[in-house]
């Protein structure tokens, strides 16, 4: 049956054969993780419409569709603000208000079809003309956004995420962000793929001319549906090798834009990157999944050991659920699935919804595999594909019970697999999968309400990208007893992990990326601005790391620690500085205790520490020390990276060659520290090389030599002062430049004239805080 499942696992399998998914974050996960309601609350302008309205990109921002445009906010990890609420910048894309039009043929043809239709003596012909929401499009009472797709980061010129959107009048159209609050639209694929039908004179994949006009109703339907996009899902990114003109091969990144047909169709887009000009698109490939009333799509994207495999899986309204091979020829590693796979084969009227695909790692059979989850009406369904020798291996089954209304939507948090689930009532569920010897189970527990948060209706949940954070849109539920004439949206966001766990993930973190661990940070953040401490254990922890692998990732998480301890130490600008203070006492008290925390924890000096982190009951003094600590951070990150740029130096310029690089600045900043073996050994090949030249910079208003002093600004003798850049360590002296997310530093744009090798040192994220130069 359909909803049979194992749902209850303590009754049907036995104790000894549970093991756990993934053993230490599991374990980390079971530290009483009690979600938090964290302020602000974003109210939303307009009602929260479309079919999975929250979504949250690698980059951290989220997308709500609401009826007049895709409402967007982004989680910054703000280091110039003592505030504990979440910093959100918000911003958004409206809907076009001029309505939009598939063309299906000829206009005379199709007017002529129209009143054929409309008039037609038939009524089980005209009114299926006159419901249908995509022919007649003055049929579709609902506007705004349908659908929002985020494409994984990386793909836009300054590393940052695509954003897909389709709105309820058809149109798919590509957007990335520029700056800090402009949004652009690259490309219209609903317009792109119309004039490539059109071209090809609406024929299927294999390429016949359709039979019939427009005045036959099948023909007319079809031509419509084949355009229709539902939804679309973005890949991940591929690596492919490209010929150039001279016959060498280089890499080449790519991502795919999959977009699911009312008909079933799957067309592909494929995006070269970073993803510029939307006259770049290409159309890549058409899948015809024979699939009836599709509903919803994901990417299946296995990878294990060298061999790499990617499909769609396509769930319809009816009740089955298929993964379609894709064919990704010259991409490395890649093999293709032979034949569709079928994950659910029955048609029980249940619509598949909210397809979302995990790869995880089989603990017992130490292989990889993917979960696979939907939501079906009130139950969840979930497949496990497992790849061996012998073939694939599918298992799915169905959990039952979770809720008494149907499934709204479903979310699921990477970082120690979990599975949230929605129903429009407002309970939320967390399903954990375990695996048994041969198949999965799932632990169930309801995940406790915040307060203000009972009774709510939600429409939509999502999680970030770390599983730190939930989002949840919702609105009133039964006010006294009746539905609230006039309704307000708005978007909580929820935490799913303490500081402590999301200390302890940021610690053992393998991407070693700190812009990618956002969402965790900020939950560290808001501990250190609330107890004006940073916690011991991460410190210490952290200063062990150092001092086993020297990593800058690590480095930047400190400097990110004590730039908030800084900010802790701010007084609020609420305060009233000309009233009589009586609370001295009680602050002495506090700080006191801090002290022998303090005391105790850093008994180990290193560079890069105060002698002592104490906190005297002088909070100038103390903020003093905490900025001396600060910039002993820095520098040491910002000699790292000189010492990594004047290596790119020394391996690109020639004897007689200028680079605009200060190089002998940079050899004379390094050589002021003589503990540091590292530089003076490269120092010692640079200046062979270099051979007596001193590569001066000059002032571009007077002709005076610009010194090198210090990595932030540079001054020449007239007193002219540029901004360094913190990529090229060059003083920046255009007008225009770059500014990290967090607004802690500068990079220069690359110039045409700079060798290939700049432009690359240009292109890397902030060196202090890995957040993107925009
Ligand atoms: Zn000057
Ligand atoms: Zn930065």
């Amino acid at each position: 049956m359909a909803a049979a499942s194992p749902c209850d696992p303590v009754h049907t399998l036995p104790r000894n054969v549970v093991i756990k998914t993934e053993p230490e974050e599991a374990l980390l996960i079971s530290k009483q993780d009690v979600p938090v309601k964290r302020e602000p609350d974003v109210p939303l302008v307009s009602p929260v419409c479309g079919l999975q309205p929250l979504a949250w990109s690698q980059d951290h921002r989220l997308a709500v569709c609401t009826n007049n445009s895709l409402s967007l906010m982004e989680l910054v990890c703000d280091v110039h603000s003592s505030n504990q609420e979440l910093t959100l910048h918000r911003t958004s894309i409206p809907v076009p208000t001029e309505a939009y039009k598939l063309r299906v043929g000829p206009s005379a043809e199709l007017l002529q079809a129209t009143e054929k239709f409309t008039t037609h003596p038939d009524p089980t012909v005209r009114q299926l003309f006159l419901a249908d929401a995509v022919m007649n499009p003055s049929a579709v009472v609902q506007k705004g956004i349908k659908y929002s797709s985020w494409s994984p980061l990386g793909c836009d010129s300054s590393g940052r995420c695509l954003l897909a959107c389709l709105t309820f009048d058809h149109r798919l159209t590509v957007h990335n962000s520029h700056k800090r609050l402009e949004w652009n639209v690259l490309v219209d694929l609903t317009k792109k793929y119309s004039e490539r039908l059109k071209e090809r004179g609406y024929s299927k994949k294999d390429n016949k001319p359709p039979q019939e006009n427009l005045l036959d109703f099948d023909e007319l339907q079809r031509r419509y549906r084949m355009q229709t996009p539902l939804r679309m899902e973005w890949s991940s990114v591929y690596t492919i090798k490209q010929a150039q003109p001279d016959n060498t091969c280089i890499d080449v990144e790519m991502v795919l834009l999959a977009v699911l047909m009312e008909n079933g169709d799957l067309v592909l887009w494929k995006f070269v990157l970073p993803f510029t000009n939307g006259a770049d698109v290409v159309f890549y490939d058409i899948v015809e999944s024979g699939v009836t009333r599709p509903s919803d799509l994901a990417w299946w994207e296995y990878e294990s050991s060298d061999r790499r495999m990617s499909g769609l899986i396509i769930g319809s309204e009816v009740g089955p659920v298929k993964i379609m091979p894709v064919s990704l020829s010259g991409v490395k590693g890649y093999f293709t699935l032979r034949h569709p796979v079928i994950l659910w084969k029955e048609c029980d009227e249940i619509a598949v919804e909210n397809i979302k695909c995990v790869p995880m790692v089989h603990p017992i059979q130490k292989s990889r595999c993917s979960l696979i989850v939907a939501s079906r009406g009130c139950y969840v369904f979930w497949c496990l594909l497992m790849i061996s020798p012998a073939g694939l291996n599918v298992h799915n089954s169905h959990v039952a019970g979770l809720h008494s209304l149907p499934v709204v939507s479903l979310a699921v948090s990477q970082q120690g697999v979990a599975v949230y689930t929605c129903s429009i009532d407002g309970w939320i569920k967390k399903l954990t999968p375990t695996f048994t010897e041969n198949t999965l189970i799932f632990k169930q527990e309801d995940m406790l309400r915040p307060e203000n948060l009972t009774g709510r209706r939600i429409h939509g949940i999502a999680v970030s990208y770390n599983g730190a954070f939930i989002a949840l849109a919702s609105t009133q539920g039964m006010v006294g007893g009746f539905h609230p004439l006039n309704r307000t949206y708005h978007v909580h966001l929820v935490t799913l992990k303490t500081p402590e766990t999301a200390a302890e993930l940021l610690l053992q973190s393998p991407t070693q990326n700190l812009y990618k661990m956002a969402d965790l940070l900020n939950l560290v953040r808001w501990q250190i601005l609330k107890n004006k401490c940073i916690p011991a254990s991460l410190l210490e922890e952290l200063d062990r790391k150092i001092q086993e692998v020297d990593s800058p990732y690590l480095w930047r998480l400190k400097l990110f620690l004590v730039r908030i301890l800084y900010q802790s130490l701010q007084t609020p600008p609420t305060d009233h500085r000309w009233k009589p203070t009586h609370e001295e006492s009680k602050v002495f008290v506090r700080d006191e205790e801090e002290e022998d925390e303090t005391d105790e924890k850093d008994p180990a000096q290193e560079e890069g520490e105060p002698e002592e982190v104490k906190h005297e009951a002088n909070p100038e003094e103390q903020k003093a020390e905490v900025q001396a600590w600060i910039n002993a951070v820095e520098s040491h990150l910002m000699r790292e990276h000189m010492k990594k740029v004047l290596g790119v130096v020394y391996l690109n310029t020639w004897v007689a060659q200028n680079t605009s690089i200060p190089t002998c600045g940079l050899v004379e900043y390094l050589s002021k520290d003589e503990n540091d073996r590292d530089s003076e050994v490269l120092i010692g090949h640079i200046k062979n090389k270099m051979n007596k030249q001193t590569f001066l910079e000059r002032c571009s208003l007077c002709q005076a030599v610009v010194p090198f002093t210090e990595y932030k600004q540079a001054t020449c003798e007239n007193g002219h002062m540029w901004l360094r850049c913190v990529l090229s360590h060059q003083a920046c002296q255009t007008l225009t430049f770059r500014r990290c997310l967090l607004l802690d530093t500068i990079a220069r744009l690359p110039e045409p004239e700079d060798p290939e090798w700049i432009k690359k040192i240009l292109q890397a994220p902030c060196t202090l805080c890995d957040s993107p130069m925009i």
